[in-house]
């Protein structure tokens, strides 16, 4: 019996195993069915003033829309598109889908806003990235300074001459780049000083506490203050509650993104909001 049991044991260990393999590979393989079928989307999270409450951007999101599975999270297929080399195509495409559909929200609030793009390391490092930057503005356009770019600590490091460069030609498009999950990477003072950033965007896991956590409080603190000095741009990330919003409102934290303010939501949810705030304030 205990044998039987341990071999069944054995062969359900394997199936899952099994299962697990092949659910990456027809993940994988599925993924460049997606692209051709078009089952990829944005979704878009309102940034807001921190003071007034009003949106000024938005950040761009990518969803996959599996035909019987349902949306799966970026999480799980970003890094497999950085792997197998997607991540170029649907980057491209969502650098100028995003940049389109900010001017279709501009037209609903009848104001300037701006949109944020995530870029992922490897479009980071290849050559065409830049032509896809220009592509987006051109086809869109929307003025440089409209545009943000994430990137995170660790492109910087890795290649901190390629960086320098690259972010120097972007700069000078007007598109402005931000630090995304801002003290969680590789943190080196030396890229604030060395490379042209405009904005941090503080990590939700340093937000989560305020304001309740010393620690956190300090942290948030001091970048607040480091930013402020340096005149940059700071963007609190995952700010579900009304203690975390006031707390960093009153640290000097210049805009707010999370749950608390706007979760990421489709284009069309995106302009009845923005028709509804231009209404009242018309009235
Ligand atoms: P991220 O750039 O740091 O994006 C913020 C993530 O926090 C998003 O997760 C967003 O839905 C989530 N979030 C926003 N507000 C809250 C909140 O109040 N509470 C909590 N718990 N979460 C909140 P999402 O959409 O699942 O994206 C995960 C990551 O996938 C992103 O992290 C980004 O690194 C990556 N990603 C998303 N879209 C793209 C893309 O188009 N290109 C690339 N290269 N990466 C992307
Ligand atoms: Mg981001
Ligand atoms: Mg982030
Ligand atoms: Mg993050």
């Amino acid at each position: 019996r205990a044998k039987e049991l341990g071999k069944a044991r054995c062969i359900v260990y394997n199936q899952m195993a099994f299962d697990q393999v092949e659910h990456d590979v027809s993940m994988e393989a599925a993924m460049f069915e997606a692209v051709r079928n078009g089952e990829f989307l944005l979704h878009y999270q309102p940034i807001v003033d921190a003071h007034s409450g009003q949106i000024m951007g938005f950040e761009a999101l990518m969803r996959w829309m599996r035909p019987d599975i349902g949306l799966v999270s970026p999480a799980q297929f970003i890094p497999m598109a950085e792997e197998n080399g997607l991540i170029h195509l649907l980057g491209a495409w969502a650098l100028k889908a995003a940049c389109v559909q900010l001017k279709r929200f501009e037209e609903a609030a009848g104001r300037p806003l701006y949109v944020s793009v995530n870029v992922s390391p490897r479009q980071f490092r290849n050559d065409q990235f830049i032509t896809t930057v220009d592509d987006a503005i051109r086809l869109s356009g929307l003025d440089g300074h409209q545009l943000l770019l994430e990137i995170t600590e660790g492109i910087l490091m890795a290649d901190p001459e390629h960086a320098e460069q690259l972010l120097t030609r972007i700069a000078s498009r007007g598109v402005r780049i931000a630090i995304d999950d801002f003290g969680t990477g590789y943190s080196s003072l030396v890229y604030l000083k060395r490379f042209p950033i405009a904005a941090l965007k503080i990590d939700r896991t340093f937000i989560r506490d305020l304001p309740d956590s010393v620690k956190d409080a300090a942290i948030c603190n001091v970048v607040l203050s480091l930013a402020s000095h340096l005149s940059l741009l700071t963007v609190a990330e995952g700010v579900e509650n009304e203690h975390q919003l006031r707390f960093l409102s009153a640290q000097g934290c210049s805009l707010i993104q999370g749950f608390h303010t706007g979760s990421p939501m489709l284009p069309d949810a995106v302009i009845e909001i923005l028709k509804a705030d231009a209404e009242a304030l018309q009235n």
